[in-house]
């Protein structure tokens, strides 16, 4: 008789997960007052008060708000002066908008792998990438893990190279008791409705350098000087709303508590979990003061489940949380991936060289690659909000699903069987 959910047996039980997002009467007021001042945007109050917290909150003299935490990498990569001819370094594992950023100021973006440990990029393959027309690196602090901002630094500063901290995933972490997006020369930001504090859209750039930041404003505000002034350079329009704004100045008094008890039981869970001996957490530097997290990644070790792949611990996982388990794949990695196909859009087309060098399929990167298909298992932030029966719930889950593994393999070994004869016939 079957035990396990996936097979028809008792499940262990639903998880009561918390909604997303979480808001309450300071949201409402927060955008009711704006809808009645009919100042609705173009550096409204809100998005100035905004501004200035997140910048505070990040530890940088200045902040930009912007449209999204897309136009933010572009738009820093703008104002760094990198353009056409130059290469920009950024990790093969990451939301394509990392890379398509390189794209759209017509530089060549040039993917390099992560470390085994972290899934963050990897400074020996920076290194080992680094050319005469390199200009910057992308280190993004990618789910739950800090990129290893100590050696990325070093690296930068031998090679003078600027550094943009694509920190969509991660407001609020801490390498060494700085805040993330004050390391680099910029910080880039995401609000888009999964990050951990949302506007349904949204983007920041941080930064301590005041020239910098002045750029940064008239880039976004169609070449208008600093001060919504007069033109001082082309731009195009890369604004937030004051909606957004009011919306972002609440949520933010909800982040710190929010990322506290997230970090909390995410060790906790990741401890629960690595009682199994098929399931790591990921390795953790003693610089990580603080961490905040899109998601909680665990690595599968197939062997130890008997060569069961991870789809089907996860799925069967799901099925014995009942369908309330939120958990996924990492990013398919740049060099493959069916979001970043910079060779299906015209505008890419700017020489025989650039349209070669601009190939995803020219990188290799066999640790993203076993992530991606072996290994690497995501819990969505929201799973790190639940209480404490139910994070109990989902260890026992797993455990359940270790003790009866047999059951899977052998369903994958029936599937296997009734699958052969049918290719003899094809
Ligand atoms: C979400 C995300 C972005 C882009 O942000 P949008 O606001 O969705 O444009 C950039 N980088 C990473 C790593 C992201 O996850």
């Amino acid at each position: 008789m079957s035990k396990l959910a996936i097979h028809g047996g008792a499940a262990v039980g639903a998880l009561n997960v918390p909604a997303w997002p979480i808001f309450g009467k300071r949201e409402l007021e927060l955008v009711a007052d704006v809808v009645s001042s009919g100042n609705w945007g173009f550096l409204g109050p809100k998005e100035q008060e905004f501004e200035a917290s997140f910048a505070r909150f990040c530890g940088t003299g200045y902040g930009v708000a912007v449209a999204n935490g897309t136009v933010s990498l572009k738009l820093a990569l703008e104002a760094l002066g990198i353009g056409p001819g130059d290469e920009v370094i950024v990790p093969g594992l990451t939301w394509q908008a990392t890379a398509t950023a390189v794209l759209d100021v017509n530089a060549v973006p040039v993917l390099v792998d992560v470390e085994p440990d972290t899934y963050t990029i990897d400074p020996r393959a920076i290194e080992a990438a680094v050319t005469t027309r390199t200009r910057a690196i992308i280190p993004v602090h990618l789910y739950g893990r800090i990129a290893d901002m100590d050696a990325i630094m070093r690296l930068a500063d031998r090679y003078r190279l600027h550094v943009v901290e694509d920190c969509a995933h991660q407001h609020g972490s801490e390498w060494k008791g700085r805040p993330v997006g004050s390391i680099g020369s910029v910080g880039s930001f995401s609000f888009q409705s999964s990050k951990i504090i949302n506007a349904g859209e949204g983007g920041f750039l941080t930064t301590n350098s005041q020239g910098l930041a002045d750029l940064l404003q008239s880039l976004k505000m169609c070449g208008r000087d600093a001060r919504a002034g007069a033109p001082v350079m082309h731009s195009g329009n890369y604004r937030m709303t004051e909606f957004q704004a009011a919306i972002l100045i609440a949520q933010l008094d909800r982040l710190e508590t929010q990322n506290a008890e997230r970090d909390r039981n995410a060790l906790e869970l990741e401890r629960a979990l690595s009682e199994l001996p098929g399931l790591r957490p990921l390795y953790r530097s003693p610089n990580i003061t603080k961490q905040s997290y899109y998601c909680l990644t665990v690595r599968y070790d197939r062997e130890a489940w008997d060569g069961i792949p991870k789809e089907a611990f996860m799925a069967a996982l799901v099925a014995e949380l009942e369908g309330t388990l939120n958990c996924s794949n990492v990013y398919e990695p740049l060099n493959a991936s069916p979001f970043y196909n910079p060779r299906n859009k015209n505008t890419h087309k700017l020489s025989d060289a650039y349209w070669r060098a601009i190939d995803p399929s020219r990188f290799e990167l066999p640790v993203s690659e076993r992530a991606f298909a072996e290994e690497a298992i995501n819990f969505s932030h929201t799973m790190l909000l639940l209480g404490a029966a139910d994070r109990r719930r989902l260890a026992d889950a797993a455990n359940k699903i270790f003790e009866h593994r047999h059951e899977l393999r052998e369903a994958a070994q029936t599937r296997r069987s009734q699958r052969e004869p049918l290719s003899e016939v094809v």
